[in-house]
């Protein structure tokens, strides 16, 4: 037994499957997900409601101080009562998310939102920067990537399964272009950790990556599990 909080933090590029695994770790665990790109794309949605451009970075700053985002334990989204889980996920908010999270003063204003909702420890927190900035203390931590031909194709899937038009063509483009913002800002940038455990999924099924990562979990915290 550690006296560290059970944290799995799990961080890598869009399209990398990261949610979907996240999500089935989590409940084979019993540990509560935090999908840390919801509070970007639920700022982006509040934002654009607002009439904020996703350039103006002070007033972004100021509007993340008091997101009212919450999850419940289905890991329904919701800004003050109002359930947002869908109206997050369009390709606008994607990159509308993308965009805002550049800027330091929002990762400023949500860093300590994250790390207050990942306290309760038992849980999955998954993003872009959770084992390098948020909780660089987390025991254990997964970079899960895949080609970006695989991770366009699954987006595309994805999207196109929630009856949204969308080409696949496009979707690599967008998907590119929002790698190449994440991965080259200048504050928390996309990239692995020193200590993560790099995971492919590019030629992995979606439950031979949940059983690697439940074997990595099992063998860092061992009798804490269930
Ligand atoms: O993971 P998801 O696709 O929902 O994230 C949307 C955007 O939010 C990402 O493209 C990234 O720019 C941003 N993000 C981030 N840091 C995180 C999680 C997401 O910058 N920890």
């Amino acid at each position: 037994m550690s006296d560290a909080p059970l944290v799995i933090a799990i961080d890598g590029p869009a399209g990398a499957g990261k949610s979907t695994v996240a999500r089935a770790l989590a409940s084979r665990l019993g540990f509560f997900l935090l999908d840390t790109g919801a509070i970007y794309r639920a700022l982006a949605l509040t934002a654009a409601r607002a009439g904020i451009a996703f350039s103006d970075a002070e007033p972004l700053g100021r509007l993340a101080e008091t997101l009212p985002i919450r999850f419940d334990e289905a890991g329904q989204v919701y800004l003050g009562d109002e359930d947002v889980s869908v109206a997050i996920r369009t390709p606008e908010m994607s990159q509308g998310a993308s965009t805002v999270s550049a800027h330091p003063p929002v990762r400023q204003a949500l860093l300590g939102l994250q790390r207050k909702l990942a306290a309760r420890g038992r849980c999955v927190v998954e993003g872009r920067d959770i084992g390098t900035v948020v909780l660089p203390w987390a025991p254990l931590k997964i970079f899960l990537t895949a080609s970006p031909e695989v991770r366009a194709r699954r987006r595309f899937d994805e999207l196109s399964a929630k009856g949204q038009t969308v080409d696949l063509a496009k979707t690599l483009e967008e998907m590119r272009v929002r790698d190449e913002r994440d991965s080259s800002r200048a504050t928390a940038p996309l990239k692995q950790a020193d200590d993560a455990v790099l995971l492919d999924s590019s030629e992995l099924g979606e439950a031979t990556v949940v059983d690697r990562m439940e074997a990595l979990a099992r063998s860092r915290f061992g009798a804490d599990l269930p």
